[in-house]
């Protein structure tokens, strides 16, 4: 069975890890910060599948999907993915994209409704109905969202509780060891080296900067993403919103996620930010239009996360052209896809098969 090093931890390096744990190889895990440190840790984590054109790269969601509820049963007692779907309506000029959006989900047979302004009260009843107006609605029953870190503590510790894995945080890889062609292991920091006939890359956002060989580097074009969170608030929310003033759901305690894909589009990765921001507030003060309940709060804390996305916006899992030995899986959308990630990638790097979902997905494509 292959000796293999994941770099990072996140969501993708965690499910990764067990799998590859799981189907019997020697799986050592190298994470410069901590477990779910990086992005993972500053996620909206909406696991669904919609607006995610085209067909493979919809299916890549809708698979990962399927495993987060599944899970539940190969972890039970596990509380990291909540379901209970999730709602959305749009300001007018978008009220066509949501439409087409929907038929073209049904097409491909994922579940998603049109709901009325009473089923909307009903299965969220805080909402103020008249920010809804007379918006269509829409309902998506299968999806929801994930607690990144616990999911990410999970799957380490079953890799390395059920599994033999073994995993170091607080240690940096800073460039791959070659003989030849071939990565035969990794170089740290401090300059201990180790061994494997593999090395997958889990990076995310830092995937380059494991690798100091440019010819080695995957083009990237992050985006950075506020999320702002507020006190615990007297709100009901129970699932996942998408609506024309703000973008909510429920942070655990009381608390709520709030994200707004205008704001996203008026800071850079190096953007300062601070919970008395006027863009934390403005997101604070659209959940109060859309939630009255919620009262006169101010932003408890913000985060600044940046999306490690493939140059041409999809996914990009497999081996990396030009060397043997070096594997990697960077995407967005990470949260959602993590776990049929990591089920495509152990049958690749420790069973030798070739997985037909990623054939649109090749890292390759990108040195042709
Ligand atoms: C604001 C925002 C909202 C998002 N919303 C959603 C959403 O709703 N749904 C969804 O599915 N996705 C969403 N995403 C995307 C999703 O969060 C990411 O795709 C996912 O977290 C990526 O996980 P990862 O494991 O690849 O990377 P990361 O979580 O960044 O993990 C990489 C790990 O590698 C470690 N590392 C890096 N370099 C080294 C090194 N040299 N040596 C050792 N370790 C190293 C880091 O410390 C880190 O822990 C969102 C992202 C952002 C920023």
């Amino acid at each position: 069975m292959p000796k293999v090093i994941v770099i990072g931890a996140g969501v993708v390096g965690s499910s990764c890890a067990w799998r590859m744990a799981q189907a019997g190889a020697e799986v050592l895990v190298l994470e410069a910060v901590r477990v779910g440190a990086g992005t993972s840790g500053i996620s909206y984590a909406w696991t669904n599948a919609h607006h995610k054109p085209p067909r493979p790269y919809h299916e890549l969601n809708t698979n990962g999907m399927k495993l987060h509820a599944e899970l539940r049963d190969a972890f039970p007692g596990s509380t990291w993915w909540h379901g209970g779907g999730s709602l959305e309506w749009t300001p007018p000029e978008e009220y066509q994209a949501l439409r087409d959006n929907v038929a073209q989900l049904h097409e491909w047979g994922y579940r998603a409704e049109w709901v009325s302004p009473a089923q909307v009260a009903e299965l969220e009843p805080d909402i103020d109905l008249a920010v809804l107006g007379d918006a269509p609605a829409a309902y998506f029953p299968d999806e929801g969202w994930l607690d990144p870190i616990p999911y990410c503590h999970a799957m380490i510790s079953a890799a390395v509780r059920r599994h033999g894995a073994r995993v170091q945080c607080g240690v940096r890889v800073t460039d791959l060891i070659m003989s030849g062609d071939r990565v035969s292991g990794v170089r740290m920091a401090d300059g201990t080296e180790h061994s494997a006939d593999m090395v997958v890359n889990c990076g995310g956002r830092w995937t380059n900067e494991a690798v100091r060989e440019a010819g080695l580097h995957l083009p990237l074009a992050p985006t950075p993403g506020l999320l702002v969170f507020t006190p615990p608030v007297a709100c009901g929310l129970s699932r996942v919103l998408h609506t024309s003033v703000i973008n909510a759901r429920p942070d655990g305690a009381g608390r709520l996620m709030l994200h707004w894909n205008p704001t996203d589009a008026t800071l850079r990765p190096d953007s300062p930010i601070s919970p008395t921001m006027p863009e934390a507030r403005d997101l604070v003060a659209r959940a109060r239009r859309l939630f009255p309940c919620i009262g006169a709060v101010e932003p408890e804390a913000v985060r600044l996360g940046i999306r490690p996305i493939p140059a041409d916006g999809l996914t990009a899992v497999g081996p990396m052209p030009r060397v043997n030995g070096y594997y990697v899986a960077v995407t967005h959308s990470g949260v959602t896809m993590s776990p049929f990630l990591g089920v495509c990638v152990a049958d690749e790097v420790v069973h030798g098969k070739t997985r037909p979902e990623l054939a649109d997905f090749r890292p390759a494509r990108f040195f042709n």
